[in-house]
């Protein structure tokens, strides 16, 4: 493997920026983090019983506070019957942004790994530190007969102030909808993004942000193999587009929906398998599972996140 590695860097030149992360404390164990800063507070959301809560008081040491979900929602067992025993609070990739003066937390509930009977939930707060959840119920569902997979959400404000939500893993790849302003879900049609036709069309945990000064949207994805420890192969790409729902293509030109996204991290000797990921403002987030611990710990890394003079996204 460090033979492998130390191959493939100086091919894949843009994951030479691993190493550029917050030099983070405390508890950092996470998976599919989600980031927001209130005041002088960090709150990292990820996957994890009831959905797993970090915060930090300065950015740098995290510690773990408690779960959004105490109990399991009602209406969670009608779309994921899975979720009963030591699963009953499963909860994945969540999604926190603040928007139209309320907190909106998105996330995942699945029915098994690997299979499409899942359901997109939501909750929301008048601010994470007051820290009273309102359960907002279910915002899309799929099952065996859907050509998607509902988990892996991601809020997105587009440049006119107009939600969206980004979505999928696997299956016919990434989507994208349109949410209601008041009611915060879909409302129109699903579009793809983002497909990656060969193999097991491994692509998911989508991730949207515009740039104003460079006009344009960019799409990061996980592709590869995650949830595999220090043998994780997952990495971040990305492509850009004028248009939010596309089409997104990498620098080479290939579109996101025929396989297209250029590498921004592939990880390194330490970090393995990075992805994920989530963007606040120009900041990243994402697990990469920590080769020097016995078991690969998955654990939160943030770096900043910077455009280059042609506008691509590096760290
Ligand atoms: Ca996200």
């Amino acid at each position: 493997m460090l033979v492998i590695m130390t191959l493939l860097v100086p091919i894949f030149a843009d994951t030479k920026g691993f190493a550029a992360h917050w030099a983070l404390s405390g508890e950092v164990g996470a998976h599919d983090p989600t980031l927001i800063k209130e005041g002088n507070s960090w709150y990292a959301f990820s996957t994890g019983p009831g959905i797993s809560v970090l915060k930090s008081d300065n950015g740098s040491n995290f510690y773990r506070v408690p779960q959004v979900f105490l109990t399991q929602p009602s209406w969670w067992k009608q779309y994921a019957p899975g979720l009963t025993g030591d699963r009953t609070l499963d909860v994945w990739a969540p999604d926190v942004k603040s928007y139209n003066g309320r907190v909106w937390l998105y996330y995942a509930i699945s029915s098994e790994f690997g299979k499409n009977i899942s359901a997109i939930g939501l909750a929301s707060a008048s601010s994470v530190g007051a820290g009273s959840w309102r359960d907002e119920g279910v915002v899309l569902t799929s099952n065996t007969s859907s050509n998607f997979n509902a988990i892996d959400p991601e809020l997105v404000i587009d440049k006119d102030g107009n939600p969206w939500m980004a979505f999928g893993s696997f299956w016919s790849g990434l989507k994208l909808t349109r949410l209601d302003k008041n009611t915060m879900k879909p409302t129109g049609n699903i579009s793809s993004i983002a497909y990656r036709p060969t193999g097991d069309h491994e692509i998911e945990a989508p991730a949207i942000t515009y740039n104003a000064q460079t006009g344009y949207y960019y799409l990061f994805a996980s592709i590869d193999k995650c949830c595999s420890g220090a043998n994780s192969t997952y990495k971040i790409v990305y492509g850009r587009s004028k248009n939010i729902a596309g089409p997104y293509v990498d620098k080479n030109g290939v579109s996101m929906m025929n396989g297209g996204g250029t590498i921004l991290d592939a990880g390194n000797d330490r970090w393995r398998g990075p992805g994920g990921q989530d963007i606040y403002n120009n900041i990243i987030v994402r697990h990469s599972y920590d080769a020097t611990t016995p078991k690969g710990d998955p654990k939160m890394l943030i770096s900043d996140l910077n455009y280059d003079s042609a506008g691509w996204p590096t760290y």
